[in-house]
């Protein structure tokens, strides 16, 4: 296993070179996207850069006890000015910054930093993919780290939540000594895990109470047990008054289950009036799902990968069964 990554100098020297830095990641951003952006952007603030972060989506609700370097936008119209360098953040590909951001993409450098595997490395003026960095924050952690920046008070605890949103609290096995170590270092610093942990975790609405409850009831367990599919319909949503975001994590239940090779979390979703789903896969060890995912266009890690299908939640699963049996049987 890795032990340390280095920053590239072409990167360092890019995020040095002006004076106003745009900062983006994935559309629905999780814990590692919006945390790392976020913590980037401090970390450029305490030299005097003008960084801002955008994400068409915003932050998510459970993450607004972040502190922030300033609004997050979600429009290009909310640009203070043209950026001279955009950094994209934690995305496998450009795409996922979202359709906005793509035509400010085409004539500002872009710097690329990101732990996807088969990241393209798109960016135009610099980039840099490590596949087995266990979260994008690790990355802006030794950035903030060769930046001089200080990593307590809200830099630290953003560059906590990235960290520990995609390592499920430092226990998968993506969880790298560097991870580990920065965390220590963040504690060390004065972050109050303890208190972020509350806020994070310990905050559900009745609503995402009763969505769980629905879901472990109505959870398909399916090819002999090694697959456990849950399907968050537009009607399971309405019924229990959840929204989209209450099902984030669900997934991970599902792979709890003694036996469960894939765990698949298929919620159906809307975009321009266009019914779609979205899927979260799950794995654990050599099972690569996200060759799986990136039959439909998706992608991500092996043990946790996604995709956005154009169906219902019950015709992505019929799509989907073909492509998570070649999961376990290589013959397919
Ligand atoms: P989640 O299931 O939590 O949305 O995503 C799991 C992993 O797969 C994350 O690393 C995420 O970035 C990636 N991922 C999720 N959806 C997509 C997608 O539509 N395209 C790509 N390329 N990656 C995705
Ligand atoms: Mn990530």
């Amino acid at each position: 296993m890795t032990t340390e990554f280095r920053v590239p100098s072409d990167v360092l020297d890019a995020l040095r070179r002006y004076d106003r830095v745009l900062i983006a990641a994935h559309a629905r951003p999780d814990g590692d996207a919006m945390g790392s952006c976020l913590a980037l952007a401090w970390a450029l603030r305490s030299i005097g850069i003008d960084a801002h972060v955008f994400n068409e989506d915003g932050v998510p609700g459970y993450l607004r006890f972040l502190s922030l370097p300033g609004p997050v936008l979600t429009s290009v119209d909310q640009l203070p000015c043209e950026p001279q360098l955009i950094v994209v953040l934690d995305c496998g590909d450009r795409a996922r910054v979202g359709e906005a951001l793509q035509p400010l993409m085409d004539r500002v450098p872009t710097v690329d930093i990101d732990h996807h595997l088969a990241n393209p490395n798109f960016g135009t003026a610099a980039n840099w993919v490590e596949p087995s960095a266990s979260a994008t924050g690790e990355l802006v952690g030794l950035i903030a780290e060769a930046l001089r920046a200080p990593l307590h008070g809200a830099l630290g605890e953003a560059l906590y939540v990235a960290l520990s949103s995609d390592t499920g609290n430092f226990s998968y096995g993506n969880t790298t000594p560097g991870a580990l170590r920065l965390a220590a270092r963040l504690v060390e610093e004065g972050v109050d895990i303890a208190s972020l942990r509350e806020k994070l975790e310990n905050n559900w609405s009745e609503a995402k109470l009763r969505l769980w409850g629905r879901l472990m009831g109505e959870t398909r367990i399916l090819e002999s047990g090694k697959l456990a599919a849950a399907l968050i319909t537009r009607g399971l949503l309405a019924e229990t008054g959840a929204s989209r975001e209450d099902s984030e994590g669900f997934v991970e239940q599902l792979r709890r289950l003694s036996g469960v090779r894939v765990a698949l979390l298929l919620r159906e979703d809307e975009k321009d009036g266009t019914l779609l789903t979205k899927a979260s896969l799950r794995s654990s060890g050599d099972d690569n799902v996200r060759d799986t995912a990136a039959r439909f266009g998706g992608g991500g890690h092996r043990n946790a990968a996604g995709a956005t299908i154009h169906l219902d939640a019950e015709k992505s699963l019929d799509a989907m069964l073909p492509f998570i049996r070649s999961v376990w049987d290589k013959r397919l």
